[in-house]
């Protein structure tokens, strides 16, 4: 254990309102278009298994 391991499925991202860009959890501003995102709302970046899955599930079933 030396703190060093990245996990890079655990990735918090910003989207920005206005753009749409991802930006670093930690960004005050958007890199895209400059807009002031401290306030938004940091989210964990996951690949869309699940939607995947429900749509399989929902094909199969109707
Ligand atoms: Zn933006």
């Amino acid at each position: 254990m030396d703190g060093q391991t990245t996990t890079p499925q655990m990735v918090h991202l910003k989207e920005c309102p206005k753009c749409g860009r991802s930006n670093l959890a930690d960004a005050r501003y958007c890199e895209g278009c400059g807009a002031n995102i401290k306030d938004v709302e940091a989210k964990i970046a996951a690949p869309e298994k699940k939607k995947g899955l429900l749509a399989k599930l929902f094909g199969r079933e109707s």
